[in-house]
């Protein structure tokens, strides 16, 4: 028989969050002291090559951090760079080095970020996951938004700002904010799959916040489009860093006022409504290939049905 007893409770942190640094907001912006962060001969820096990370493997995998000294070349010819965080007075920088072949990684491979989160400690997931939004981000936003000219990196990577002498204009890296919500009635959850979606696995559903919209409208607005389903109340659960490429995944349990499910069929290829066994079970299969199953404990999707079958 089925039961939650053996459900762990919600990851703490959850993946992607939990980063060790503390990002010293009001020092970045000093370009003196970030000067001598970067030449600094203790500081650590963490390449990306084409958003993938490397990583020492074995025992305890770990992320494969660089002096300058291997670095310097690209930094000199102008790879972006950006501070990470400090951490024990240790600066951490991310640095973008695409332009350059792939460095030789003995012992060790580079991973998506994705892959890398599902070898590394949480504190190293959570590095990677601010370093691959950041850096991807710098990729996408040469241009200005407003005139079309270009823009250069400032506050050692948290804004770049538009070199046109009229314009001037300061860009800040996005974070777009998206729902993802359990529905829940009379005991069960409803559930859906997308089509592009692994075979098997059902998984919360989840949109992206409009424009002039709360979070708890946007959770209705997503469970009514696609399931056909109304929803009342609406309460947070927790949130995660989605890195791909800079979302924020905010979980939310929603109470439905109707149960009767309408599919829409551009979105969803089935949604259905689970009991508490049943999800218990998909959380439990969630590591597997079995049907149905929910996706693995690196999803807020997986971690919302946790902390349903644990009372939240
Ligand atoms: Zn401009």
């Amino acid at each position: 028989m089925n039961d939650s007893n053996s459900i762990p409770p919600v990851a703490n942190p959850i993946t992607f969050a939990g980063s060790p640094f503390d990002r010293v907001s009001a020092l970045r912006k000093d370009t003196d002291w970030l000067d001598t962060r970067l030449h600094d001969s203790k500081t650590r820096f963490l390449p990306l090559h084409d958003l993938k990370v490397p990583v020492e493997l074995g025992r305890d995998a770990r992320l494969n951090w660089r002096p300058r000294g291997e670095l310097s070349m690209l930094l000199r010819a102008g790879a972006p760079c950006i501070l990470l965080g400090m951490e024990d007075g240790i600066a951490h920088f991310a640095v973008d080095v695409t332009a350059a072949p792939a460095p030789r990684h003995e012992g060790g491979k580079w991973l998506d970020v994705r892959s890398a989160a599902m070898t590394l400690p949480a504190a190293d997931a959570a590095i990677t996951a601010q370093a691959r939004s950041m850096l991807d981000w710098h990729n996408r936003h040469g241009f200005c938004a407003v005139c079309g000219q270009p823009t250069r990196m400032e506050d050692a990577g948290y804004s770049r700002r538009c070199t046109a002498d009229g314009c001037k204009a300061q860009h800040f890296p996005r974070t777009d904010p998206v729902a993802i919500m359990l529905t829940v009635w009379d005991g069960k959850v409803l559930l859906g799959r997308q089509p592009r979606f692994v075979p098997g696995v059902f998984s919360a559903l989840a949109g992206f916040l409009e424009p002039g919209e709360s979070i708890e409208e946007a959770v209705r607005r997503e469970i009514f489009e696609e399931a056909g389903i109304k929803v009342g109340a609406v309460r947070y659960i927790a949130s995660q860093p989605w890195p791909f490429p800079s979302s924020l995944m905010i979980g939310c349990i929603g109470e439905a006022l109707t149960s009767e499910i309408t599919v829409d069929q551009d979105e969803l290829e089935d949604a259905r409504w689970f009991t508490r066994d049943e999800i218990a079970s998909m959380v439990r299969l969630s590591t597997t290939q079995e049907t149905p199953r929910m996706p693995p404990p690196l999803s807020l999707a997986h971690q919302l049905a946790r902390a349903w079958l644990h009372g939240a």
